[in-house]
């Protein structure tokens, strides 16, 4: 429409009102074509990284192929240079470094790499009525009726007495046997319906069902339980006494799909929060030339525990790892902590018509409406939140409309109404200018949540606005 054809009306709408617009309406073809191919590489990094340790071992694999070396510390580094390092299995620390000297600060994109699921506990094999069964610590916020049911696949390690380490996985491959947990039939639930949705599965029914056939020609007990120690004694060494030293994780056996007739969303266990840490991560390794000033992704561990322990957010290796890098310019860390900033890209809940009541609906985020800032996150009166500087969101507001990256505004639901944590407290507590991003989720910590490819690729955008300031 021409400009003189519009209206006073329309004109001032234009001029001042806050339009929100869906991103199908915006975007042109070459872009919907971008954001569908980036997803094809999502969808993989979820099915190979259903662990933090799996995610690790993806991500030093991209990077390797992409130029990044293992940073040793005393390691001169010169603009240009792509290093990484792992802490401890878990978690990754990536960066480009920049032509400018780091007393200028780095460019952070911070997300995680931790899932809620089902831990084994240290003791997890036993039998009951000749039924074996695996025992279960939940990890992370998890709604219990939905575990039930389901095919699960095992996945992680063992850690050996004498050093060596027993990669355990069954159910990621073709032909593998999967595992599951039972829930009661109708028939017989009627007590058990009339429970308040949180208590119909108790924490300590979640027992994975792993085998049933008995040890042949044999008078002891457990005759079930023995049979299946055998099997993994026989495939993997492993007694049960190493189940203490384990660190075995149940997780969902499907693999990330295409939902709707339109092929526009992804349904995939662990997209909280590797859908962010995936876009922080291609972001890095797509980085072009040298970027300005030095560009770090951080893959963190435990966030959904708190970002406590060695491996979170919280922990000392994120000084560590910048500090080595100052240490190569003699710059002091904390020049440079304070010239940093950070998104602290972590996904946020999409507004739900199905539940409308949870939500306020003009501050809610919207699937296809792009990356979703937040500028706290929190509970009740913001307990908890980093609340980034009205400067900061200034700044990101500027960065992506500049480069065209599709963005809103989102809250975590109404306020009163529940809440929500990310590593953006422990990223802001260091001096770091911070602010929270990240794609907008349906069915969030379920074993299959829900996503828009276009909010994925516009997070994606996002974290390479930032790298590249
Ligand atoms: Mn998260
Ligand atoms: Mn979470």
């Amino acid at each position: 429409m021409e400009e003189k054809e519009k209206t006073t009306g329309q004109q001032l709408r234009e001029a001042l009102l806050n339009q929100k617009k869906n991103g199908w309406d915006v975007v042109d073809e070459a872009t919907e074509k971008a954001a569908f191919d980036y997803c094809e590489g999502y969808k993989t990094f979820l099915d190979k990284g259903k662990t933090e340790r799996d995610c690790v071992d993806y991500a030093v694999e991209l990077a390797e192929a992409a130029g990044f070396v293992p940073f040793e510390r005393g390691m001169e580094l010169q603009p240009g240079m792509k290093v990484y390092r792992v802490n401890r299995g878990r978690a990754i620390n990536l960066a480009v470094m920049g032509s400018a000297p780091l007393d200028q600060g780095v460019s952070i994109s911070a997300s995680h790499i931790d899932s809620p699921r089902l831990d084994l506990k240290p003791t997890p094999l036993y039998e009951d009525s000749e039924l074996a069964f695996l025992k279960t610590h939940y990890y992370g916020g998890i709604r219990k009726y939905q575990w039930v049911t389901i095919p699960l696949e095992l996945r992680g390690v063992v850690a050996m007495k004498d050093g060596s380490i027993v990669h355990v996985s069954v159910g990621s491959h073709p032909g593998d046997p999967l595992f599951t947990i039972d829930d009661l039939l109708p028939h017989l639930g009627a007590e058990q319906s009339k429970k308040p949705l949180g208590e119909a599965i108790p924490a300590e029914s979640l027992n994975i069902l792993v085998g049933s056939r008995p040890l042949k020609d044999d008078e002891g007990k457990d005759r079930v339980k023995l049979a299946v120690m055998k099997l993994l004694y026989d495939h993997y060494g492993i007694r049960e006494p190493d189940f203490i030293s384990a660190e075995i994780e149940a997780v969902p056996a499907f693999n990330a799909v295409d939902i709707g007739f339109d092929r526009t969303l992804i349904g995939a266990y662990g997209q909280d929060d590797r859908v962010c840490g995936y876009a922080g991560l291609k972001a890095l390794l797509d980085l072009e030339g040298v970027p300005v000033r030095t560009a770090v992704c951080v893959l963190a561990d435990k966030e959904e525990i708190g970002s406590e322990g060695v491996s979170g957010m919280q922990s000392a290796f994120f000084e560590t790892f910048i500090g080595d890098l100052c240490a190569s310019q003699k710059v002091p860390l904390r020049v440079c902590l304070e010239k940093s900033f950070c998104l602290s890209t972590d996904v946020t809940a999409a507004f739900d018509p199905n539940f409308a009541d949870v939500y306020e609906k003009n501050n809610s985020a919207r699937v296809n409406y792009g990356v979703g800032l937040c500028k706290y996150t929190g509970s009740r009166g913001k307990g908890g939140a980093s609340d980034a500087g009205a400067e900061a969101v200034a700044y990101i507001r500027r960065l992506l409309d500049d480069r065209g990256v599709l963005w809103q505004m989102a809250e975590l639901g109404a306020t009163d109404k529940g809440g929500g944590g990310t590593v953006a407290c422990y990223m802001a507590n260091r001096n770091i200018d911070t602010l929270d991003a990240g794609v907008p989720v349906l069915s969030m910590h379920s074993p299959f949540e829900v996503t828009s490819k276009l909010d994925c690729y516009m997070t994606y955008a996002a974290c390479k606005a930032i790298y590249e300031g």
